[in-house]
């Protein structure tokens, strides 16, 4: 008889909550005794996992309030989305020079209505939970962490990620730490488990979506999100929350999955370690490569031990797009999509900070899809235009707007 770690454990398919397969022991053991956890449901991905979450932190307060939850404005659309289909209103919160949420910025959007907190270790950085932990426990505010972007990573103070809040999300989804597909809900403390599983046993079926409407719906998703973008970029507009609101609901049921193949997540799960591994060391080029250039290196993850991208911040918000233009004309991938969401759901939520975060931030490849000679090239070609740009002479791709 295997004997499993998380009693209660269980897994959404598309036949509906079953008990956790012995497919997932171990990754369900190792993540229960990381964290302290007592147990998973394991699913389609963070979207799916958030909304379990979300359900369980509306049935703290009294049913006649309208629930809210706080979400770093520097923050995946998803997160917002979800809270939506759940029936909880997202409300935006300010962040710091990383990106992330402080326990002030989280005071400062707290209303009599907030019943959760999202905190995303972003990027693979990491922060101390513990003053925001224990300000949410007084309040009985059900504090979640968003591990998507920090599979595998420690909090400053060497706990793992995902040991402090009542619940953890996880993404295996492609462009996450690992690709292999799904997600998975943490629970931490015993209560939370035994509200989940009652939950997740009496929740409603999830919505029959074959691939190829899946597939459809995604890639519409993509391009509102980024037809968005650049009209925010542009500064063609201040805020698009009325016509995206209006759309948003016909893309629900793309966040409700079932965890689509434990046995590839339990390849995978043995090869973290060396994925892990293979990031820093391409996070590592980046660091020495690009040191002493117009921008500020993130550097969380040398202490949390995972890197999602490599991030740095341009001293000069208004060459960002030129220069993410350049470096991609010599085929390398730089991206930038994490616009502050107040402007998508809720223009009044204001976050100035994340504002000039969105405004400045690059994001470099370390993942299996680049060697550390694509890395040193990326880091090269970077450096050579970010120069030219302020030496202002005799570039071969000058720096104007090409958008
Ligand atoms: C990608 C991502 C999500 C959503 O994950 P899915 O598995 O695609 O639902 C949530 N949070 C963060 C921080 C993410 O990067």
């Amino acid at each position: 008889v295997v004997q499993r770690h998380g009693v209660g454990s269980v897994i959404l398919t598309r036949d509906g909550v079953r008990d956790s397969p012995a497919a997932l022991l171990h990754p369900e053991r190792d993540l229960l005794s990381g964290t302290g956890g007592s147990s998973i449901l394991w699913c389609g991905g963070a979207g799916t996992a958030l909304y379990w979450a979300y359900r369980l932190a509306r049935r703290r307060g009294s049913s006649r309030a309208e629930p809210e939850v706080i979400l770093p404005a520097t923050a995946c659309a998803t997160l917002a989305n979800v809270a939506l289909v759940a029936g909880v209103t997202p409300r935006f919160a300010d962040v710091d020079a990383a990106g992330m949420l402080t326990l002030e910025t989280v005071q400062a959007r707290w209303t009599p209505r907030t019943r959760a907190v999202v905190f995303i270790h972003l990027f693979g950085n990491t922060d101390e939970l513990g003053p925001i932990a224990a300000w949410c426990a007084r309040r009985d505010i059900l504090l979640i962490e968003d591990a998507a972007q920090a599979l595998g990573g420690l909090l400053p103070d060497g706990s793992p990620v995902g040991s402090v809040g009542d619940a953890c999300v996880y993404s295996f989804n492609r462009t996450k730490i690992l690709e292999c597909g799904g997600g998975a809900l943490l629970a931490r403390t015993a209560s939370v488990a035994q509200a989940l599983e009652e939950n997740a046993r009496a929740a409603p079926k999830l919505p029959e979506l074959d691939d190829r409407t899946a597939n459809a719906l995604a890639l519409s998703y993509r391009n509102l999100h980024h037809a968005l973008l650049s009209l925010f970029r542009l500064g063609r507009i201040a805020a698009a929350s009325d016509v995206f609101l209006a759309v948003r609901p016909a893309y629900d049921e793309l966040h409700l999955r079932p965890m689509p193949d434990p046995d590839a997540l339990s390849r995978a799960w043995s090869a973290l370690g060396r994925v892990l591994d293979e990031r820093q060391a391409k996070a590592g080029r980046y660091m020495t490569r690009l040191a002493g250039g117009p921008w500020r290196l993130l550097n969380g993850w040398e202490s949390s031990g995972v890197c999602w991208r490599f991030s740095l911040l341009l001293e000069a918000p208004d060459r960002l797009l030129p220069l993410s233009e350049c470096v991609r004309e010599e085929g390398f991938h730089v991206s930038n999509l994490y616009w502050p969401l107040h402007h998508f759901f809720r223009p009044g939520d204001a976050c100035p900070a994340a504002e000039a975060f969105a405004r400045r931030v690059v994001n470099l490849w370390v993942d299996a899809s680049v060697d550390a000679q694509w890395v040193d090239a990326c880091a090269s070609s970077l450096s050579r235009h970010a120069m030219a740009a302020s030496g202002g002479m005799h570039s071969e791709h000058p720096l104007q707007a090409t958008v």
